[in-house]
């Protein structure tokens, strides 16, 4: 289906990105995965998402400064970015919105409601309705 909203999830622990990945594929997104920062901006680059599902700490470039990169550039700027952060991390939280991400989920991610979240995030990003 070419009307499916394609996500890209940039997070480096492979069993977290499995889950993630799974559920999204389920629930009829079609699904990438990079393992790390730089991959993950290089994948921007080749087949731009609808949104980024985006961990923090991340290998070779963190989840902030790429969301500061991509937020700073014309042609990404518009991308939302929904950070991963591990629930005890408040401080990261605050850290990725200030960083330009559009919003974020703890982890370990709500299986039922994490669907019905990213879409909320997806129709809030649309052009109509912003
Ligand atoms: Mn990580």
């Amino acid at each position: 289906m070419a009307d499916q909203p394609h996500i890209l999830v940039i997070e480096d622990h492979q069993p977290n990105a499995t889950l993630v990945c799974d559920l999204l594929s389920f629930h009829g997104f079609r699904v990438s995965w990079a393992p790390d920062g730089i991959s993950g901006l290089e994948m921007v680059e080749r087949d731009p998402p609808d949104l980024i599902l985006m961990d923090l700490q991340l290998p070779r470039l963190d989840g902030f400064e790429l969301t500061r990169r991509l937020k700073s550039d014309p042609k990404t700027s518009h991308i939302p970015i929904v950070a991963l952060t591990a629930c005890a991390m408040i401080s990261d939280a605050e850290r990725a919105m200030e960083a330009g991400c559009d919003g974020y989920l703890t982890k370990p991610i709500n299986t039922r409601e994490f669907p019905h979240t990213i879409r909320k995030f997806l129709s809030v990003s649309t052009p109509e309705n912003s």
